[in-house]
């Protein structure tokens, strides 16, 4: 009776193990596996930046998918980010838009919900700070945005539709990229405004001698800003993404829709030359992709960056991107496949029987 008690102990705490394994301890070996790339650069190590970049969460709201799903894709999802935050240490957080899948439908309480969720999901230590751009799905397309929901995901996500942030010596641009659409509307005129706004303190910041300069409030020095929007910035398809994680074959080659897949190349042309990016980065297709861009005489990447839900992709993925005034360099980090996650569950609880039978043989020819 004593024997097979503890038999049934071993095997209760193997299955525990098991579960504990592929439920949390395989985020943090496979999290670990990617690192922060080093750069060349001449900044102090204060003036190192470490930031952690993440798109189209689509967090599930009142309306779509089955309860489970939504349970089980914001448990992998929560432990995937704590993990990140944990083994890697950013000292920042971009989240590119589409936070929510039903945001533009949901009424006020059901936002306000859905806000907490986020927070609780993907809280962050107080010494890190976060910044998240606004997708379509968190507010509606621009010509769907109703009354009220962009101003409620501004305030309750602090994300106004032009943000500025200036952090250890490099500067971001994060932007809405429905203010983009090139119309009079007020929502657009207003992000124009406060384009224009930067562009001038950023020119006066690198030529401080200009005479429209001496009015102009600034507490920064110049470096190249870092633009970061849910859209990507124009292109026709993804037809030139060539990286394992762009979009299979034929999507790869559809057409996209101009303003609603990607900026116009109007807003591109005129982000590029008042912002003067040195990179990009943009999230939306839920799909990897470099492409390069050439305005005149500015150049630069933009990096899309792919989906972190495996409801949206099966291997979801993030950036680690290292940031100093004068340099960057980005890693690609993947997250385990949910298939993965099945077979070591499955291979490890064959090895429990095969390791419980064999005790059990040895146990016959002992006693
Ligand atoms: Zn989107």
């Amino acid at each position: 009776m004593r024997r097979i008690t503890k038999k049934l102990l071993k095997c209760l705490f193997g299955l525990i193990f098991i579960g504990l394994y592929c439920e949390y301890f395989i985020y943090y070996v496979v999290v670990a596996q990617c690192y922060w790339p080093a750069i060349e650069s001449n900044a102090e190590n204060s003036e190192i930046l470490k930031a952690f970049i993440l798109a189209d969460t689509h967090l599930l709201g009142p309306y779509r998918g089955h309860w489970f799903d939504k349970l089980r894709r914001e448990w992998q999802m929560h432990q995937a980010f704590q993990a990140i935050i944990n083994v890697h240490n950013p000292d920042v957080v971009f989240i590119l838009g589409d936070l929510f899948d039903e945001g533009e439908w949901t009424d006020e309480k059901q936002f306000e919900d859905y806000v907490v969720r986020f927070y609780n999901l993907f809280a962050v230590p107080n010494d890190t700070k976060m910044y998240v751009a606004v997708g379509n799905h968190d507010v509606g397309f621009h010509n769907r945005i109703r009354r009220g929901s962009l101003q409620r995901f501004v305030k309750l996500l602090k994300s106004p539709s032009v943000q500025h942030i200036y952090l250890k010596g490099s500067h971001f641009v994060l932007l809405n990229s429905m203010a983009m659409q090139g119309d009079s509307c007020r929502l657009c005129t207003g992000a124009r405004n406060s384009i224009e706004k930067i562009s001038g303190q950023l020119k006066c910041a690198r030529e401080p001698g200009g005479a429209l300069c001496k009015d102009v409030d600034r507490n920064f020095t110049y470096s190249q800003p870092i633009l970061m929007q849910h859209f990507p910035l124009y292109r026709l398809s993804d037809a030139e993404c060539t990286e394992p994680d762009a979009p299979p074959l034929p999507e790869r080659n559809k057409l996209f829709r101009i303003k609603i897949d990607a900026l116009s190349k109007e807003a591109t042309e005129y982000l590029a030359e008042k912002i003067q990016p040195r990179v990009a980065f943009g999230g939306h297709t839920h799909h990897g992709c470099l492409q390069e861009h050439s305005y005149n005489s500015i150049k630069f990447e933009e990096h899309s960056v792919p989906s972190f839900s495996w409801r949206n992709r099966p291997d979801p993925k993030y950036m680690l991107v290292t940031i100093a005034p004068d340099s960057y360099a980005e890693n690609k980090c993947g997250l385990p496949k949910e298939t993965t996650i099945i077979m070591t569950g499955a291979i490890m609880t064959l090895l429990l029987i095969i390791y419980m039978f064999k005790e059990r043989r040895i146990g016959r020819g002992i006693f």
